[in-house]
């Protein structure tokens, strides 16, 4: 078996409009052999420069035998390593066309893409959702979910308050900070110990990832598990947090972490640690999340998988094969490779209209709305911001 053709599929991954998420784009990728079987991947990392990337990389791929899946992996790595840190984008692009490989090999061999990564450990997969207030929390809880993620500075501690209030101590609670520039070591490690009281699952990405230095201080600081690695590529990227043992639960993207046997062995590195993985999925489409599933099946240290519950209609018409969710988990298919396939017709009602985020013109008052939140953890008064006026310098 050859490869013969590899096609990339990008989409408008976001409500219409302009807001914070109208530049979400999510990028499938297509393999085709010469014996008819194809792979499904996706690639995340900047969707439409990936998909350029992948583009270059496709002249390395075609004639191969996909299924030397490490060898080809070393090809594309080899062959971008002269452009330097590669980043995301790189290991977004390989990411795409490795899930697609696993996908045909187990195509091929009748077998689900769990069974190729040592078998299954348990028959689901757990996964959390978001909520941003009370009654979010517990529409979630009364559907099923034990676990629920908040996040932002912005009156964080009084939601986190209001949220563990609502569903009581039975349901983990975590908080994403999201690691923004503007937040400082100290302020990050101000609101993790006002957190404290709420026994959070994990406090996750309190600073910004490339302060590797800063995300330390804080795990030495705050009482709470420390969760980061979304935004890092390959195991090479996440070894630091997980060789000092900063982090206690590593959080890959599938969809960007360099592949699934990338994130097999950032796992092996983390269980030597007795660190746990809990996958990022929040910019993810469902192509990922399914690859994520299969993988996160096999993981002794597997702790818990991000889903997007109630996204957008397109996650829903896009892909065959969709997630069976029962009680905060995700059953694990038993069908050969993914189990998957795309809707091109689907994929074609959304095109993509944007590719960045577009700050809002208040971007700089950010930084001063830090300093406000970290008065308020402190203080505990609800006073409100300051007010920003264009040009004004704080
Ligand atoms: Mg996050």
């Amino acid at each position: 078996m050859k490869i013969d053709r590899i096609e990339t599929f990008l989409l408008h991954a976001a409500p219409p409009g302009h807001g914070g998420w109208a530049s979400r784009n999510w990028l499938f990728v297509k393999v085709y052999t010469d014996e008819g079987l194809t792979g499904l991947g996706e690639a995340s990392g900047w969707p439409r420069v990936v998909e350029t990337a992948i583009q270059d990389l496709t002249p390395l791929l075609i004639g191969e035998d996909p299924q030397h899946i490490e060898r080809l992996w070393q090809k594309m790595m080899c062959a971008i390593m002269g452009h330097g840190m590669t980043g995301i984008v790189g290991a977004g692009a390989m990411t795409g066309i490795e899930m697609a490989l696993w996908d045909i090999k187990g195509k091929a061999l009748g077998v689900p893409v769990w069974s190729l990564f040592g078998g299954k450990m348990r028959d689901r997969v757990r996964i959390y959702a978001h909520a941003h207030t009370r009654e979010r929390a517990r529409t979630l809880v009364d559907e099923g979910y034990t676990a629920i993620k908040t996040g932002g500075i912005k009156n964080c501690v009084e939601t986190v308050a209001a949220i563990r209030d609502e569903v009581g101590a039975e349901v983990d609670l975590m908080v994403d900070v999201h690691g923004p520039p503007w937040l400082t070591t100290r302020d990050a490690i101000a609101l993790g110990q006002a957190l404290e009281e709420f026994d959070l699952l994990f406090y996750e990405d309190p600073v910004a990832p490339e302060n590797v230095e800063g995300i330390a201080r804080v795990s030495a600081a705050v009482n709470l598990p420390i969760a980061a690695g979304e935004r890092h590529a390959t195991m090479w990227g996440v070894r630091e947090l997980i060789e000092r043992e900063i982090v206690d639960v590593i959080q890959p993207d599938t969809g960007r972490a360099g592949g699934l046997l990338q994130m097999k062995k950032m796992a092996a590195m983390a269980e030597a640690h007795y660190i746990t993985m809990a996958p990022h999925d929040g910019s993810l489409g469902p192509v990922a999340e399914m690859a994520a599933v299969h993988l996160m099946a096999t993981l002794p240290n597997f702790l818990i998988l991000e889903h997007l519950a109630d996204d957008v209609p397109q996650r829903y018409e896009v892909m065959t094969g969709q997630p069976v969710i029962a009680d905060s988990h995700i059953i694990v298919p038993d069908t050969p490779g993914l189990g998957i396939d795309i809707v091109e017709e689907a994929i074609a009602r959304y095109p993509s209209t944007g590719n960045v985020s577009m700050p809002e013109d208040t971007y700089d008052y950010s930084y001063v709305y830090a300093r406000h939140a970290r008065s308020q953890w402190l203080s505990g008064q609800q006073t409100p911001p300051p007010k920003y006026r264009p040009g004004h310098v704080f």
